[in-house]
């Protein structure tokens, strides 16, 4: 890492040099104008004797020697002016040069920065053409939140840092690494001829960011994803160019850990359609319109429905029916699943109470919902508001809620607890948690992911997964759901492994409250479960 800051013994010396210059001239100045205004005086006084008598030759001559004193003085006087002078200017020079490094570079990483970036890229964008090419690659660090969360921001300091060093080290000499944002960075390629170059760089980063990172006594994974646009052909302007970049990141980011993509049309296209769904969305919460609809959770011992999972449904005038797939992770990016889940809760609470008295409401949070420490408290008055028993009230929460934010996450689940509310993971399988950070929370209830259970059927792997999933909640004595229960021989494996719920197409779709007492009618449940 370099330091771009000037030295303070160095600012000190400066100043002392200067002063002492200055204290000189003074000095200089001061005994030059006492003697130049004696001389004055002397020849003052003396003059008319000089006319007069002609004789006294030798305070003529005290007259030449002071004047020649005094030239003498002045010439030094004028040296040093001229010498500090050019000492100042030369100061000046190398602090508006290092002031100048100072804006375009990064002070953590010394890398060049933002500006200096755009510099270089309108630089090479001027002499691009067909045979000789410009990449720009944006680049974001997977996991860098995880790692400032669990080990601090010293030590996520120190893991940009080591990131930048071993992304240097594979650079060719004219490319330029730059960090653009926190855990951002872009490189730019000039004078390539092929895209193997580009493709070829970035599996070696993303190769040497697979690395584990060690810092601080303790090792970090990172991930790095990549989006590359290349000039000409996505575009010649600076911002454009980037900004296409970024769109590939996100791709890359959207499609999992560590992916590279290049930009492509469809991504321009894909961005103005979220923007346009992120608009709609808004108008939507604020207009109360999108609603719960509910799934049935069934009791495998006799086939009866026990409560309801509560599913966001959004039908909008223009863009028809939205997945929640697609809606809620807009939702959360924009921070709007906070309002959203607030009243999505509310709603469900008020329809519930419409249920038997012994049936679950399942809600799902969201790990974005679970980044703020008040929301315990939120669903703890919405239940007070509503009535809504928080016996009854079952939490889903995945696995990357868990990693993403252990301790705030910890205090809402065990305010919720405390209060009664049962909390179970959802989607059991698919993240990253390990056994021990599951265990240190005390979860009531594990649901398999519908990518195991969908597959019971033709693979073996799911089998030997589903039953392992099983024997572990029982062992912790925890009750599992199925997720995604299609056909009866799901149904048969799931009840002869020890499954105690499950839920799927096979029972029933998720509907909308109007419709649950005609579900009701026809399908047994049990008011006895609690
Ligand atoms: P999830 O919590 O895992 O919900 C189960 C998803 O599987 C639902 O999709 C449900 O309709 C679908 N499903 C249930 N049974 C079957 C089946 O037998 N076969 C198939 N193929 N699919 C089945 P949905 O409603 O599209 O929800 C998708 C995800 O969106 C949910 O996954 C949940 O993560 C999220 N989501 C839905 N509503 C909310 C909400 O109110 N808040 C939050 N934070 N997330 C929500
Ligand atoms: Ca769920
Ligand atoms: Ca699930």
């Amino acid at each position: 890492m370099r330091n771009l800051t000037r030295p303070r013994s160095r600012v000190f010396r400066t100043d002392w040099f200067n002063w002492r210059s200055s204290a000189i001239i003074d000095s200089v100045a001061l005994i030059g104008g006492t003697a130049l205004t004696s001389v004055l005086a002397n020849a003052y006084e003396l003059g008319p004797q000089l006319f007069q008598l002609g004789r006294e030759h030798a305070e003529i001559d005290d007259i030449i020697f002071v004047g020649f004193v005094l030239i003498i003085g002045l010439m030094i006087y004028i040296l040093r002016r001229y010498r500090d002078l050019v000492c100042e200017v030369k100061e000046r020079t190398i602090a508006e040069r290092e002031a100048r490094e100072l804006a375009r570079h990064d002070s953590l990483t010394g890398l060049p920065n933002r500006r200096l970036f755009d510099e270089k890229l309108h630089a090479c964008l001027s002499a691009v053409s067909d045979t000789r090419q410009v990449a720009v690659l944006m680049l974001g660090l997977d996991g860098f939140k995880r790692v400032k969360d669990r080990h601090g921001h010293l030590a996520a300091d120190k893991a940009l840092g080591e990131f930048a060093n071993r992304v240097t080290g594979i650079l060719r000499e004219d490319g330029m690494l730059a960090r653009i944002g926190e855990d951002e960075f872009g490189i730019i390629m000039s004078d390539i001829r092929s895209l193997d170059v580009p493709a070829n760089l970035t599996s070696r980063i993303v190769a040497s960011a697979a690395e584990a990172f060690a810092i601080e006594k303790v090792s970090a994974e990172l991930g790095v994803g990549i989006g590359i646009a290349i000039a000409p052909s996505d575009g010649v302007n600076c911002d454009g160019l980037v900004r296409r970049a970024v769109r590939a990141l996100c791709r890359a980011r959207g499609d999992g850990r560590s992916c590279v993509r290049f930009f492509e049309p469809e991504m321009d296209t894909h961005v103005e359609r979220r923007i346009h769904i992120e608009r709609e969305l808004r108008s939507a919460i604020a207009a109360d319109i999108v609603e719960p609809h509910y799934q049935p959770l069934v009791s495998l011992k006799g086939e009866r429905i026990i409560g309801f999972e509560a599913l966001a449904r959004w039908n909008n005038r223009t863009l028809g029916c939205i997945p929640p797939d697609v809606f809620i992770p807009i939702a959360e990016e924009t921070g709007l699943i906070h309002a959203l889940g607030d009243q999505l809760f509310r709603r469900a609470c008020f329809d519930a109470n419409a249920w038997p008295g012994t049936f679950t409401l399942a809600f799902n949070v969201s790990p974005i919902q679970l980044r703020d420490p008040t929301l315990g408290v939120r669903i703890l008055a919405i239940l007070g508001q509503t009535g809504f028993s928080p016996r009854r009230l079952e939490i889903e929460i995945t696995e990357s809620a868990f990693v993403e934010n252990l301790e705030v996450a910890k205090t809402v689940i065990d305010e919720l607890r405390q209060a009664g509310v049962r909390i179970a993971l959802d989607d059991f399988g698919t993240g990253y948690a390990t056994l021990s950070q599951l265990l240190s929370f005390r979860l009531d209830k594990i649901k398999i992911d519908r990518s195991f259970v969908s597959h019971l059927d033709d693979s073996a792997d799911s089998r030997v997964i589903v039953r392992a999933i099983l024997g572990l909640a029982q062992g912790f004595g925890l009750t599992t759901t199925a997720e995604g229960v299609e056909d009866a021989a799901q149904l048969a494996f799931l009840m002869a492994n020890g499954c105690t719920e499950g839920q799927g197409y096979l029972f029933n779709k998720a509907i909308p409250a109007a419709d649950i007492p005609a579900l009701l009618s026809r399908m047994p449940y049990d008011s006895s479960v609690a």
